[in-house]
């Protein structure tokens, strides 16, 4: 049997690192199996549904590297793998469903279904107990699926074992609605099976639905696919995981300067591990380790700090060239325009010096931004290192010596500025941090002999020049 896995984004919002997750396992399964990865949009919420979500979701996908062979923009055998597009094939399967006795229009008015639902929850019992097929016969109104209550609902979930449900605590749910639009449930059910899908991994969440889907499978003659309901996503605190515990979309993450093979890496560990202690591995490693069998049952923790530390782990074991290839775009969306080869080169001298001291990419702009331009002094260094007495005679003596120093490299200025400490009796704090200050705005700053080598003499003179005009006197 040929495995064949979908994903299937609504696009009524960002790409979550939940969806992102079930994407992502789905993706290995296939790879590991020589399989298919389909991508399919449910779109069928005509009113939440946007093309800019759209293009995010696909965006994401494909910055983690989750390619798909068969689906939305890549084609394949079944049209545009848009649900909105499929709506004439939903209703002919549902009316056929009625004409065959499955399924029956509901009379019922929604004060009447409410009487029904409050009644079984008077008794205890699931609210939709008594939304069953109703005597009087009706050729309009909603189309319910009309479910056996003679047995139970079972099937072997391949993340969770034998899962055994009540039939009587599945409602005869609607799968057309009045105004011929078809629900989630039929609409889902129809295309995994037209698509031929073997295997349907997706979040726990969904864990109720699926008893809907295999009758509704079993009323349209299908053998229903195989079903892994991948574990619940909390935060460190062990709630659900929440917009309050940090960014859930993975476009922020990527904004914020996360690396896709980072954001991968750790998303995989979220409800499986390839065994043992390893953390740390390639997505070939994970392709040639992954089994839906293996996915842990217990809800996985999702943890932004964590996260941080495995980015920070990618962007050191990569080489300083590399580093600063990917480090630029982040550099020219925070300055708004593009680099010049000096500055690239400029920034290049620092490369490595700014590559030990950030966890993500966007942090790289506030680290070299004294490069780009006059920087404006951050107030509170000013005023906690500039406002002491030996600050004019400081700036004074490393003119002097900056001004004749040669060659100009970091070395040299680091001997030059050491010997001016000596002479002036000062140790590297007091000393140092004024320089620091005037050339960078900013009391933290990459390493200073480095920054001022990288800044060059002239920009560097002039920018003591100018905090030393600003002190006055
Ligand atoms: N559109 C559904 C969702 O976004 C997909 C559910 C499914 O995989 O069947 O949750």
């Amino acid at each position: 049997m040929t495995v064949r896995v979908r994903i299937a984004p609504s696009p009524t919002g960002l790409l979550h690192v939940g969806n992102a997750r079930t994407a992502l396992f789905n993706w290995l399964f296939a790879r590991n199996r020589g399989g298919t990865f389909i991508v399919r949009i449910d779109d069928t919420d005509r009113e939440r549904s946007t093309p800019e979500y759209e293009r995010d979701i696909l965006d994401s996908l494909r910055w983690l590297g989750l390619d798909w062979d068969e689906g939305v923009e890549v084609g394949g055998p079944h049209g545009t793998y848009r649900q909105s597009d499929r709506f004439d094939r939903y209703r002919e399967l549902a009316h056929r469903l009625v004409a065959e006795g499955h399924a029956y229009h509901d009379p019922r008015t929604p004060d009447e279904l409410e009487e029904l639902r409050a009644r079984a929850r008077a008794e205890g019992r699931h609210p939709g107990t008594y939304i069953r097929r109703p005597s009087q016969q009706a050729r309009t109104g909603p189309i319910r699926l009309s479910i056996p209550q003679d047995r139970p609902i079972r099937f072997d979930d391949l993340v969770r074992g034998e899962v055994v449900f009540d039939p009587a605590s599945v409602d005869d749910f609607v799968i057309l609605r009045s105004d011929g639009t078809p629900t989630y449930h039929l609409a889902s059910t129809v295309d995994d099976i037209d698509f031929a899908i073997t295997h349907v991994a997706r979040g726990e969440d969904l864990l109720p639905s699926t008893p809907k889907h295999i009758v509704l499978a079993e009323a349209l003659g299908a053998r229903p696919p195989a079903y892994a309901h991948l574990p619940l996503l909390l935060g460190p605190d062990g709630k659900l995981l929440s917009k309050r515990h940090g960014a859930t979309a993975v476009s922020a993450y990527r904004e914020q300067g996360y690396l896709p093979e980072a954001m991968f890496n750790y998303l995989a560990l979220l409800g499986w591990s390839p065994g043992g202690d390893v953390t740390i591995f390639s997505r070939e490693e994970a392709i040639g380790a992954f089994d839906l069998g293996k996915v842990s049952k217990h809800p996985a923790v999702f943890d932004p700090a964590k996260l941080e530390w495995m980015n920070g782990e990618y962007l050191r074991a990569m080489s300083t060239d590399e580093f600063l290839r990917r480090a630029f775009p982040y550099v020219e969306t925070a300055v708004g325009r593009a680099l010049t080869g000096d500055e690239k080169r400029a920034i290049a001298t620092i490369g490595l010096l700014v590559q030990e001291r950030v966890k993500t990419l966007a942090e790289v702009a506030d680290q070299v931004g004294f490069l780009l331009g006059e920087p404006d002094y951050d107030p509170g260094s000013w005023q906690k290192v500039m406002t002491g007495d030996h600050v004019p005679t400081v700036l004074d003596e490393a003119l002097r010596r900056l001004e004749r120093l040669e060659p100009f490299d970091h070395r040299h200025v680091e001997e030059t500025l050491r010997a001016m400490l000596d002479q002036l009796g000062l140790g590297a704090r007091k000393g140092l941090q004024p320089i620091r200050v005037a050339v960078t705005g900013s009391s933290i700053s990459p390493p200073l002999f480095e920054s001022i080598a990288a800044l060059g003499r002239d920009r560097t003179l002039e920018r003591i020049r100018r905090a030393r005009r600003r002190l006055g006197g």
